[in-house]
């Protein structure tokens, strides 16, 4: 198979004949090319972008009526559901997640299109208090053309809250997925062009990061706001190119996010929701609860229950449906495993281990889920995103102590507090460092709820109406009438 760029509602070749391989994360073996793109393929893209915009808004993109716009998200969303299966099965093979989670993320995929499509004819601005002879009314308009670079891990759910948000907004869009994730995004830009979505109005340029991502970055391409997902490193790359060029950057960096659980919990609630938070999609998601903060009255019992736990899980590939699937490259898999290794050298303890299923290619890029226990708070796998399928345990003694190690990290994307007190509950909701907080549930990801960091994991919103007001530019527009 061998996919091309996907511009101006075509597929189209790279510019250079590059192309890179994709391989399938649970055997290791190539079965797919995408085009590498290069500087040229970009502006390519960012040209049809701005013909879809046009210099005053009247483009064939732009000059839709909202309802115009709301109909073709509604119908975009409508046939995402339509293929929800052939998006799940190019998703599942790309990037190794269990077929289940990739059903999963098509429909939250089109959830967030239907969610987005609903916004477009309540998005509108104000009129404001000004002294008599004026009348002063704010407006809401698109940015222009907007960047997307997307991550691999969600790359179906990426695309759904940062293109669908863009689109409501009336902006145009070129995305550049991770090449380790390109083929369920191809699709959607296939799938939004047949249901009528004009040419330019999204535009999916594939390659290296170092190359098309970076190339999307640079001067005087016209790009007008960047949204980024990925690391910390590669975020502050995007934010450093977004202020040199004067456009706005939402920047979702990941986190550490912790988990506290008090003695007073309802532990057959809790314990399962925590161990999903670390071993959904294998551990690879920005929110997932990687630090475990135990009541020092409860550990031990929380340990053993949840080493139990632990010893169960299994990973394999995405058709065995297992907790796990394999990391998404081979790269991951060693930076994973070697996390691991420098923190059991380092003396720190594992409590449990699952295992990788009799079924799994030895090939493939497989983690087994771990826990560790006692893990000192100062520790690089208390303080470094693993992005693999590993828990760090900790004790405290009061709630002072726990809000200090909870905040105690560069990052500040969710946490969650487990307790029957619900003076403490909202207490705690306020004092961790985090863009989310959730009290008795964790990752209640809903579209409706707006998403980002504090501190390291990033800034700018995410979801939620909030989300589709970043993607506006606010004009204020004053008419002196006496
Ligand atoms: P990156 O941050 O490098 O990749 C994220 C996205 O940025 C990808 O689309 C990537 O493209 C693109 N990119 C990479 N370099 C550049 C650049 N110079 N200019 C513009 N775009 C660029 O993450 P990695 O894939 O290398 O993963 C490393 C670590 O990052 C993980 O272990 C995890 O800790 C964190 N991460 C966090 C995510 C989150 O959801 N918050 C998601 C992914 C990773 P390409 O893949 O083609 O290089």
């Amino acid at each position: 198979m061998q996919f091309d760029h996907y511009l101006d509602n075509a597929r189209v070749a790279p510019n250079t004949g590059a192309r890179i391989e994709v391989v399938d994360p649970s055997t290791g073996e190539p079965f797919a090319t995408i085009a590498r793109g290069d500087a040229t393929d970009v502006q390519r893209a960012v040209s049809a972008a701005q013909r879809a915009m046009g210099n005053t808004l009247d483009g064939a993109w732009a000059k839709l009526s909202p309802v115009e716009r709301s109909n073709l998200l509604f119908a975009c969303a409508a046939a995402v559901s339509q293929y929800a299966d052939e998006l799940a099965q190019l998703e599942a093979r790309d990037t190794g997640k269990a077929l289940n989670t990739a059903r999963t993320d098509a429909a939250v995929l089109a959830r967030y299109l239907q969610y987005y499509a609903g916004c477009v004819d309540k998005l509108h601005g104000d009129t404001l208090p000004y002294p008599a002879g004026f009348t002063v009314l704010t407006v809401r308009e698109p940015i222009g053309v907007t960047g997307h670079i997307i991550p691999w891990n969600y790359p179906m759910q990426i695309y759904g809250r940062s293109v669908g948000a863009s689109l409501a907004a009336g902006n145009a869009c070129v995305v550049k997925p991770a090449e380790d994730a390109s083929l369920s995004i191809l699709r959607l830009a296939e799938i939004a062009a047949e249901g009528g979505f004009p040419a330019g109005a999204i535009n999916v340029v594939t390659g290296l990061g170092g190359e098309a991502g970076a190339a999307l970055l640079s001067a005087n391409r016209g790009i007008r706001h960047i949204s980024f997902t990925g690391s910390t490193v590669t975020g502050a790359l995007v934010g450093h190119a977004a202020a040199e060029r004067h456009f706005p950057a939402v920047l979702e960096l990941g986190g550490k996010s912790p988990q506290l659980l008090f003695d007073d919990a309802d532990l057959d609630q809790a314990l399962p929701v925590i161990v999903n938070a670390i071993v959904q999609n294998a551990g690879q998601t920005c929110s997932a609860g990687s630090r475990l903060l135990v009541q020092r009255t409860v550990y031990e019992r929380v340990l053993d229950r949840l080493a139990r736990q632990f010893a169960l899980l299994r990973s394999g590939p995405p058709s065995m449906n297992l907790e796990m699937g394999p990391l998404v490259n081979a790269k991951q898999q060693a930076r994973v495993r070697a996390m691991v290794e420098r923190a059991q050298a380092d003396g720190i303890r594992v409590a449990a281990r699952g295992t990788i299923a009799a079924g799994a290619s030895g090939a493939g890029y497989y983690q087994e889920a771990v826990l560790f226990r006692d893990v000192p708070p100062d520790s690089e796998l208390a303080q470094e995103e693993v992005f693999g399928p590993v828990l760090a345990a900790m004790p405290f003694d009061d709630e002072d102590a726990a809000v200090a190690l909870a905040n105690g990290t560069q990052y500040g994307l969710v946490a969650g507090v487990w307790t029957r007190d619900g003076a403490r509950a909202l207490r705690l909701a306020r004092k961790l460092q985090a863009g989310q907080v959730f009290i008795n549930n964790y990752g209640a990801g809903g579209v409706e709820l707006p998403f980002g960091g504090v501190k390291a994991s990033g800034h700018g919103r995410e979801k939620g109406f909030e989300a589709l007001l970043g993607f506006t530019a606010l004009k204020t527009i004053a008419i002196k009438h006496d």
